[in-house]
């Protein structure tokens, strides 16, 4: 079953093409690299995914809902890592995630024990009273895909994470998020360098100008390349 799908997603910003009718799908389980240049359109068409901005024409589904009709219930199935950290800088990271975890709702010991396995499965547990405002940058990715699963959600769509992580930080990276396509969620992650995500991906697809020019295995893209 597709679990992402894009179907003929346009997005304008005036006169930019943005997102230019662009179509794809991802399986349920699998990791799908988002490939392209600065500007190509990939935060623009990640961002219509996560319900925070909408098509211009088309539509993109997530876990079969659609995010213009449905968008209540893609939030829930649905976990994203922004590109960029935000602004919550004088929380300690457990109050950081205890934060998203009371806005989906989770209460008592469900909360707790949720926090805790995401604390422990993004290796956070001994930074949990440490303030965000000091951590390196390989700890706040970590603490922002923890905010990202925190509601345990099927789809997960990550926004550049490697970017500015040092060799270390990207295997642990590529590792959380094996982990995480084994244990059945599916993964949109986006990168400029196709190197960067070959290991972790099923298949990648290459945007450029907001166009998609190709999809296939890391193999086939690299062959045609
Ligand atoms: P990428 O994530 O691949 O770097 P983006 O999706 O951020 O690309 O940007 C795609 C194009 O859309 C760029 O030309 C960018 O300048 C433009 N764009 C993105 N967001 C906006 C916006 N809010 N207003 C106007 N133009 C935008
Ligand atoms: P800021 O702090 O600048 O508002 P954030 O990166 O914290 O930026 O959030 C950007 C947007 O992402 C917000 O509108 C928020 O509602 C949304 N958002 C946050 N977490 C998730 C998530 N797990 N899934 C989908 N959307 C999310």
């Amino acid at each position: 079953a597709d679990c992402i799908e894009l179907r003929r997603l346009h997005r304008y910003f005036g006169k930019t093409h943005a997102v230019h009718d662009i179509s794809f799908s991802v399986r349920r389980g699998h990791v799908f690299g988002y490939i392209g240049p600065n500007g190509a359109g990939k935060t623009t068409s990640m961002r219509i995914l996560a319900t925070l901005d909408l098509p211009s024409f088309g539509d993109a589904f997530v876990d079969g809902f659609s995010v213009v009709n449905d968008p209540e219930l893609v939030r829930s199935r649905l976990g994203f890592m922004p590109d960029s950290f935000g602004t919550y800088r004088d929380v300690n990271c457990e109050e950081y995630l205890d934060f998203f975890a009371r806005a989906y709702g989770l209460t008592g010991r469900d909360r707790t024990r949720r926090l805790r396995e995401v604390l422990e499965f993004t290796g956070t547990v001994g930074m949990k009273d440490k303030p965000i405002r000091g951590l390196s940058k390989g700890m706040k990715q970590r603490l922002c895909l923890g905010r990202a699963l925190v509601h345990d959600p099927a789809v997960l769509i990550l926004d550049e994470p490697a970017a500015g992580l040092d060799p270390r930080a990207r295997i642990q990276l590529r590792q959380m998020i094996r982990q995480l396509a084994n244990r059945g969620k599916t993964v949109l992650i986006s990168s400029h360098i196709l190197t960067e995500l070959a290991e972790m991906c099923d298949s990648v697809g290459i945007i450029e100008q907001g166009q998609l020019l190709a999809t296939g295995s890391v193999e086939d893209i690299q062959r045609q390349r």
